[in-house]
This record gives structure tokens, C-alpha cells and sequence, in this order.
């Protein structure tokens, strides 16, 4: 099996063989179409299993095969637990879009605001950021969320177990209503179950 049998756009696969990967993991083979198809995915998925190309592979391409809902705002916002992953996806995001006309960006707290408000006001597609810092920002309206057409939210588990859970439902109550939402997590505690039952739309569900 190859990516572009699995639907990606020349510019992608091209982005993708360009680091080296020939073929799609199980959970890119199943994630890709998925997410292609614009519904709802509930991934159950460890790290190291080639998650994050799961998701930012179709992501990408679901941003340039649809026109922006609202100019020069976020479309795509990607919720992780720490600044390491935040770092990480924002980097597999920047390579595979690489020959894309589409601009990222990764926040997180302990560093100082100001750079990230000039960032934001220079114009960013998709977002990657912590739940913390990204609520900074919508505290001090340095951020516009109401374009959003795509959420993520990367390792459920771990933000839920770091305490995450009301800074993400203040996010999702500023998203706009329609929308793609994708929800990753290594495990599936009651908890998890109702966070997805309250933002999935009759998701198509996968697990490796
Ligand atoms: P992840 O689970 O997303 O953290 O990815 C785990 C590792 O697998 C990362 O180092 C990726 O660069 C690598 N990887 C992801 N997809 C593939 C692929 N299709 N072929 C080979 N390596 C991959």
C-alpha cells in the first residue's frame, strides 16, 4: 500500500517521501481515508505508532481541498498535553506541508507572550498549542478561534490526567459548531468515553 493510494495529493505524498517513509503504518492506513472524508474519528493509538502523520497528513489536505471559512483566522487547531509534543507535531506538520501554501504555528506556556501575539497577528492556519497558554490568549483576545474548521486533541488521556479538562471545554465553547473533530488517546477511561460522546459526531472509530 502506498500514501497516495490512500487518497493523499501529490504535494503530500511528495512531502512524505521526502522523509524517508514508504508506507503507511496501520493506524495512518486507517486514520488517512477517515479524516479525508471529513467525519468525526475516534483513534484509539500509543505513541510510536505513526500517529501524528495519521492526522496531520489528512488535516493538511483537508485544509487546501476547502476554501477558508473566515480569511486569515485559525482552521486548524491541534490541543496537546505538553510543550514537547506540542514541539514535535507542529514539526511533522511544517515538513509534510512543505510544499503547501499553508502557515503553522506551536504555543505553549513558560516562554513570553509577546512573540506568539506577533506570530498570531502575521496570519496562522493551524495551531498547535497546550490548553494553558492557548487560553492566555483568548483571555487577553490575542486570538481568534471562531474559524476553526479542524480540532485535534492529541493524547486525550494525558491531558485529562494532567488536568486538563475544563481549560479544554472553555476551548471547544469557543470553536465554531461545525467542524472536524478528531480524538486520539492511548486509553479509554469513563472519562475519556464522555469527552468523546459530547464532541464526536458519529465517529468512525479506529484502534491499533
Ligand atoms: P508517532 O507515533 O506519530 O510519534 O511516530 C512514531 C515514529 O514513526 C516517528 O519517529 C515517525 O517519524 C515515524 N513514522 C511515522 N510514520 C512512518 C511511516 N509511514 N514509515 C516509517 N516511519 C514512520
Amino acid at each position: 500500500m502506498s500514501f497516495a493510494s490512500l487518497g493523499l495529493s501529490e504535494p503530500i505524498v511528495r512531502a512524505v517521501s521526502e522523509r524517508g517513509y514508504t508506507t503507511p503504518t496501520p493506524i495512518q492506513a486507517q486514520a488517512i481515508p477517515a479524516v479525508l472524508n471529513g467525519g468525526d474519528l475516534l483513534a484509539g493509538a500509543q505513541t510510536g505508532t505513526g500517529k501524528t502523520a495519521g492526522f496531520t497528513l489528512p488535516l493538511l489536505q483537508r485544509l487546501t481541498e476547502t476554501p477558508a471559512r473566515k480569511k486569515g483566522a485559525i482552521r486548524a487547531l491541534v490541543l496537546t498535553p505538553t510543550r514537547e509534543l506540542a514541539a514535535q507535531v507542529e514539526e511533522s506538520v511544517r515538513h509534510y506541508g512543505v510544499h503547501l501554501p499553508l502557515k503553522s504555528m506551536m504555543m505553549f506556556g513558560g516562554v513570553s507572550i509577546n512573540p506568539q501575539i506577533g506570530q498570531l497577528k502575521r496570519g496562522v492556519d493551524i495551531l498547535v498549542a497546550t490548553p494553558g497558554r492557548l487560553l492566555d490568549h483568548v483571555q487577553q483576545k490575542t486570538i481568534d478561534l471562531s474559524g476553526v474548521e479542524i480540532l485535534v486533541l492529541d493524547e486525550a488521556d494525558r491531558m485529562l490526567d494532567m488536568g486538563f479538562i475544563r481549560d479544554i471545554k472553555k476551548v471547544l465553547a469557543l470553536l465554531p459548531k461545525q467542524r472536524q473533530n478528531l480524538l486520539f488517546s492511548a486509553t479509554f477511561s469513563d472519562e475519556i468515553k464522555a469527552l468523546a460522546d459530547g464532541l464526536l459526531n458519529k465517529p468512525a472509530m479506529i484502534e491499533v
